[in-house]
């Protein structure tokens, strides 16, 4: 089949690999109809994410017609259209059964790679290392699906592609990043990053009852976009102090909740970039944390910082103090995406909301190098790339 390969720091390639196969009872084999670019490929695609290989077949948002499955799998069989969600769960571990999917137990079979690093290890995910699992992706013609009882969704009715693929990943992780920042009806909320996952966020920050979201990026058509959301657009390129801003604009408190859509990549025009750019490079920190920085500095006194963008490992100058001396909560996770994947397909169905809003480009896989260069150098205005395998 095809797919796309990771071949070292900035180049990825489709490629021929073999066809993947049911190697346990519980798999299925998904024929790839639609699947995504994400944010967090990029971080692959720069290679900031330890233990790739030369050849891993990337992508872990992605959905399609089942074509095979496992002797015992139950609820599922060929023909079945599903969308599968990136991190993959047991279903029966003590962090399955307490809806923490993206944390099970039992499926990362390099759980001591990732031990080294963090301690204790995360699900295993699509497309996204060896220290998570060195599972083949979904941005394929094919994909092996295990435990395919447990992670995807079945789609039984008509609605499109473009309607529930988000479901795999973004969608859900905007929504957990609202979810964890505890918003009340009335609270402000600043949303650092106006791409797509930023873009589910506000989403989801006024559903769950904001009053106003502040959104921190530096691409205008980026803020453009948010800003028809009905937030506040806030460019950071503009010489702006970010925190000192955001007090401007809340008479002085702060925001109630500040959540993190950027991760270990982050930009910034001041000389604490060059800094981290410098530790990053020599390794010294695998991270550049300049907005958890700002989000911590930012909050209001007892406010909630929430940190969906990704982190690889260790990062420096955090500034423990403010945390500690003004009651903030902070939390993070990578999404529980098979949590809520039923209430969102049932918002999508009721039109609450319509994910396919931030889709910018369609392209053939073998295009996918070509959407890799425009979604990171942000070109085209790209927004969000959908490939048709
Ligand atoms: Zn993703
Ligand atoms: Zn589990």
């Amino acid at each position: 089949m095809r797919a796309n390969c990771w071949m070292g720091r900035g180049k990825v390639q489709v490629r021929d690999v073999p066809d993947p196969q049911i190697l346990n009872s519980h798999d299925a084999i998904v024929r790839v109809t639609s699947t995504a670019i994400c944010g967090s490929d990029l971080h692959l695609y720069d290679g900031f994410i330890p233990t790739m290989e030369k050849g891993d077949v990337l992508g872990h948002e992605f959905m399609g017609e089942v074509v095979e499955v496992g002797p015992e799998v139950r609820d599922l069989r060929p023909g079945d259209r599903v969308v599968v969600p990136f991190p993959i769960a047991c279903g029966n571990c003590w962090a399955c059964e307490n809806e923490l999917f993206s944390i099970c137990e039992n499926s990362n079979p390099n759980a001591g790679m990732a031990e080294k690093l963090m301690g204790h290890s995360p699900a295993g995910i699509y497309g996204y290392s060896h220290m998570l699992g060195g599972f083949p992706g979904g941005q394929a013609e094919y994909a092996r699906v295990p435990f395919a009882d447990v992670n995807p969704i079945k789609i039984e009715d008509d609605l499109p592609d473009e309607k529930v693929l988000f479901l795999s990943d973004i969608f859900p992780t905007g929504w957990i990043g609202a979810e964890m920042a505890d918003i009340k009806p009335g609270d402000v909320v600043a949303v650092w990053g106006a791409g797509p996952v930023g873009q589910f966020t506000i989403a989801s920050a006024f559903l769950m009852g904001a009053e106003r979201v502040i959104a921190i990026d530096r691409f205008p058509y980026r803020l453009h976009r948010v800003e028809e959301m009905g937030a506040e657009p806030l460019d950071y390129e503009e010489g702006i102090d970010v925190p000192d801003a955001l007090r401007d604009m809340t008479g002085g408190r702060g925001p109630d909740s500040c959540i993190d859509a950027v991760g270990m990549e982050a930009h910034h025009a001041t000389p604490m970039y060059a800094y981290d750019r410098a530790k990053q490079a020599t390794r010294l920190e695998t991270d550049r944390p300049f907005v958890l920085r700002e989000a911590i500095m930012s909050c209001r006194n007892g406010g909630t910082i929430s940190v969906i963008g990704v982190y690889g490992g260790l990062v420096d100058k955090f500034p423990m103090g403010s945390f500690m001396n003004r009651s903030l909560t902070m939390r993070g996770a990578q999404c529980h995406v098979q949590k809520y994947l039923r209430p969102l397909l049932d918002r999508i169905r009721r039109g609450d909301i319509d994910p396919s809003f931030v889709i910018s480009h369609h392209m053939s896989l073998d295009d996918t190098p070509r959407g890799y260069r425009i979604f990171r150098d942000k070109q085209e205005q790209c927004n969000k790339v959908v490939l048709h395998p």
